[in-house]
């Protein structure tokens, strides 16, 4: 153990009707740093009868979060903001320590899971209905919003902090009550921000937080249980289509933010500069294991060996190690698993006829790391461009005519983020309108922004999150029709 300050020990447990407190029969699980291995903490191991009385808590409390008056959930989320803000460095580390990213890295995760919170609390007075005259004349129409009432949030250990905020943000506004199950991995970044909510004065049972390593039994209890409206879910599109299924017997309402296939396109009208530097961040944020991560560069012929070259010497020249130690680019991949599958796509991909430009192994030794690698002339039936690769590795292929840039970026069941380097204005429109991905960064490898609505289509799921869109998957809206006067 490394004698954890931040969480507080006495955190490392439940957080249930705003009480810390133990798991049933003691049970409890070990978190490790993906660096070497070693154990960071233990963590209590929630069980589903404790997973029910978290829900118990956020039913009790319900009604009167919905009546609290908007300006005060907003005032919470504010003074949250400012909380998490003032406390960067310690949830930095403890995101590096659990996830394995580096310190650097977390700090613009703490920067971008803060700006949730600050974006909804200005969001939370701005909740309104309408009122119209009936087309008809005479009757008038009246709609007003109502939260959804209890929600169930299952996050991923990707980004242990902002998949967390970009649903309590809304949730909270919105006045819903909540139970959140953060990853396993990833537990300690969440108990601390459940810990900082109480102290930005959220009153109890409005978030309940369960770690556990009975994922699937635990969500499946409280989807049976009718009181249960809701449910958010990040993680990947197997695990996203159990939910959803589950979530049609008591008819919850559900968002699903889940795994992308991001095609990185290169015309030969684009600054070549300008797209390596975008995908060094679409490619390298979190070390490749990102939702929005490029996993498909697609390049223009006559710019192809350029972009490689130049991508492969920045890539070539980071440094791989702990991520907390300085000067350290690129943390370990989150586990051993991850690694394997990260190899068996590179080979794959050589065995069809890819060339390995720069890296192409994981570096013997403790922790699950692997170096950046860049591949090129990878062709298009190749399974690396079909999965998630979820690690450092571009795979570069090449295209000739636009349409059939298209058709390769479009050709995925998936459809979340998409990036396209071109100067030409028209194009970019053309490209915005025909790719099939529920957002499209043009000239920029960053697209992820609290005030932007962040979700995808076909099998990346539905529902949004952030901007004015993200506040509506916890409203209800309720048409009240009304006599003329
Ligand atoms: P995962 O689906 O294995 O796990 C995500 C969460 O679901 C974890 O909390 C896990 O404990 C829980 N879980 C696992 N099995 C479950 C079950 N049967 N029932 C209920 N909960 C269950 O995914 P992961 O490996 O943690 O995360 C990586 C995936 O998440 C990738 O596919 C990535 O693209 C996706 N992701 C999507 C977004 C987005 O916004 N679209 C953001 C980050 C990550």
């Amino acid at each position: 153990m490394t004698g954890l300050e931040f969480p507080a020990p006495e955190q490392c447990r439940l957080f249930v009707g705003g009480e810390w407190r133990d798991a049933d029969g003691g049970a409890r699980f070990e978190v490790h740093d993906p660096a070497d291995g070693s154990v960071l903490t233990e963590v209590a191991d929630g069980s589903v009868a404790d997973a029910v009385e978290a829900l118990d808590a956020a039913v009790a409390a319900q009604s009167d979060w919905a009546r609290t008056p908007p300006r005060e959930r907003g005032e919470i989320l504010r003074r949250a903001f400012e909380l998490i803000t003032a406390r960067a460095d310690d949830f930095a580390r403890v995101m590096s320590l659990e996830m394995g990213k580096t310190v650097a890295e977390a700090r613009g995760e703490v920067a971008y899971g803060a700006e949730f919170f600050r974006w909804y609390a200005e969001e939370a007075v701005r909740i309104h209905g309408r009122w119209m005259q009936n087309p008809a004349g005479g009757s008038r129409l009246l709609t007003l919003k109502r939260p959804v009432g209890p929600c169930l949030f299952i996050t991923p250990w990707n980004f242990p902090l902002a998949m967390g905020t970009r649903k309590i943000g809304p949730a909270v506004a919105a006045g819903c009550t909540m139970v959140v199950k953060p990853a396993h991995e990833t537990p300690l970044t969440m108990l601390a921000l459940a810990a900082l909510l109480t102290e930005a004065g959220l009153p109890p049972g409005v978030l309940n937080v369960v770690p556990t390593t009975h994922a699937a039994a635990v969500s499946e209890a409280l989807m049976a249980d009718d009181r249960l409206r809701k449910v958010s879910f990040t993680g990947s599109t197997a695990v996203g289509k159990v939910l959803v299924k589950q979530a049609a017997d008591q008819l919850q309402r559900v968002s699903m933010e889940l795994g992308g296939n991001a095609p990185f396109l290169v015309f030969e009208d684009a600054d070549v500069d300008a797209a390596v530097d975008g995908a060094m961040v679409a490619k390298m944020r979190n070390m490749g294991e990102a939702c929005t991560a490029a996993n498909r560069f697609l390049v223009h012929r006559a710019v192809a060996e350029e972009f490689a070259e130049q991508l492969a010497a920045r890539m070539g020249a980071l440094r791989v190690g702990r991520g907390q130690d300085d000067g350290v680019d690129v943390g370990p991949l989150i586990t051993d698993k991850a690694v394997r599958t990260v190899e068996r796509l590179v080979g794959a991909a050589v065995e069809d006829g890819a060339r390995v430009v720069v890296g192409g192994t994981a570096p013997e030794g403790a922790g699950h790391f692997y170096e950046p690698t860049v591949l090129l002339d990878v062709p298009a039936g190749s399974d690396i461009n079909a999965e998630e690769i979820f690690g450092p590795v571009a795979p570069i292929t090449v295209f000739d005519t636009e349409d059939e840039a298209v058709a390769r970026a479009n050709d995925t069941e998936y459809g979340l983020a998409s990036y396209v380097f071109t100067r030409d204005l028209a194009r970019t429109i053309r490209l915005a309108e025909a790719l099939q991905f529920g957002m499209v960064g043009v000239n920029s490898g960053l697209i992820s922004n609290a005030a932007a609505p962040f979700g995808g289509v076909k099998a990346s799921g539905f529902g949004r999150e952030g901007g004015f869109e993200g506040i509506e998957e916890y409203l209800d809206t309720t048409y009240v029709a009304l006599p003329g006067g």
